[in-house]
């Protein structure tokens, strides 16, 4: 029996021509690549745009379109103006945007993205490590603090992209941390390896309200990401309430319909208390980094998987694979 209510979501970072770029090592597609994905999916998959599926999910026998997929694009990039909108409207696509407030409107950089650039920055990850212990060193008197051995044993495993210190320093940065002092220590590596001039770097690399407003001019969606990119599952109510009532006031301002908006998880972390939250508010969809295609039957509409761009391969004329025969068996062969 065919359900015709799978989706297939794909999320995306940075896609630009990263050979050419001042930061190769960045972890993102390049233009070529993502050309490529975009042709793949054409072939395997039937590209939809959050509308369709905010109208499949409002009629419970509402169909989507057999092997159903939606793109998706977090964090604001520029990127996502300059390279992913141009190649969207020329496959008469619509993708799925999903743009942390902050960044876009005080012209700071996200300590998330400090963080990839410090990495990005200085190949030695062992040089970065020391700055970061010596700075956690200097704040031992004000804080509350594990040695470093205890650190490396609790969060240097390798993970899914990642070897093991590239994910010391992305946990202990992103959120073992008091927040205070991440931040601190984070500002202090950013301006020590990458720049000073923190508003200059933040305008080259996040789209601006002019930008984002653009891309909802050319049929693009643009979603919640949060304000500050906080992990909302690490806030307590008021703090989720606070995250999630000022990036509504963003997309206000961007002249999005807030009887029809969406969120992406930051990290894809959420809890019952900001699902409650998001009802309340008239969330319609939220999207997670849970690795599986959706099952709207199934699944509950404020937690919806999605795979990562890297799940997919990033040539046109690439065989299928699993998630494309799956999706062909699952939602017929139209
Ligand atoms: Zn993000």
């Amino acid at each position: 029996m065919v359900s015709g209510r799978r989706l297939t979501v794909v999320m995306y970072h940075f896609v630009r021509d990263l050979a050419h770029s001042k930061y190769p090592e960045i972890k993102g597609l390049s233009t070529e690549e993502f050309r490529g994905q975009v042709e793949y999916v054409r072939r395997h998959f039937t590209p939809i745009g959050v509308a369709d599926l905010l109208s499949a999910l409002r009629t419970p026998d509402g169909a989507l379109p057999p092997r159903a997929i939606l793109l998706t694009f977090d964090d604001g990039y520029r990127d996502h103006f300059d390279t992913v909108l141009p190649i969207l409207a020329e496959n008469d696509l619509s993708g799925c945007f999903f743009a942390p407030a902050k960044a876009v409107t005080e012209h700071e950089v996200l300590d998330v993205n400090k963080i990839h650039f410090i990495l990005a920055a200085q190949p030695d990850k062992a040089r970065i490590l020391a700055s970061l212990f010596s700075e956690l060193d200097d704040a031992r008197g004000e804080f509350d603090l594990r040695t470093r051995e205890e650190y490396e044993q609790q969060l240097a495993h390798a993970g899914r992209y990642d070897p093991a210190d590239v994910i010391l320093i992305k946990r202990l940065l992103q959120r073992e941390l008091p927040l205070t002092l991440r931040a601190r220590i984070t500002d202090a590596l950013f301006r020590e390896w990458v720049t000073d001039d923190e508003a200059a770097f933040s305008e080259e690399l996040y789209m601006s309200v002019a930008d984002l407003r653009e891309m909802r001019e050319a049929g693009m969606w643009i979603g919640s990401h949060g304000y500050d990119h906080f992990w909302l599952d690490s806030l307590d109510e008021t703090g989720q309430e606070r995250e999630v009532e000022r990036s509504m006031e963003f997309l206000r301002d961007l002249g999005c319909d807030l009887e029809d908006w969406v969120i992406g998880y930051p990290y894809g972390a959420y809890c019952d208390s900001l699902l409650e939250i998001l009802r309340a508010k008239g969330c319609q969809a939220g999207f997670t980094v849970e690795v599986r295609a959706a099952d709207l039957d199934h699944d509950d509409p404020l937690a919806l998987p999605r795979l990562d761009t890297n799940d997919l391969p990033k040539r046109g004329d690439a065989a299928p694979d699993d998630w494309a025969l799956q999706a062909a068996r699952e939602g017929g062969s139209a």
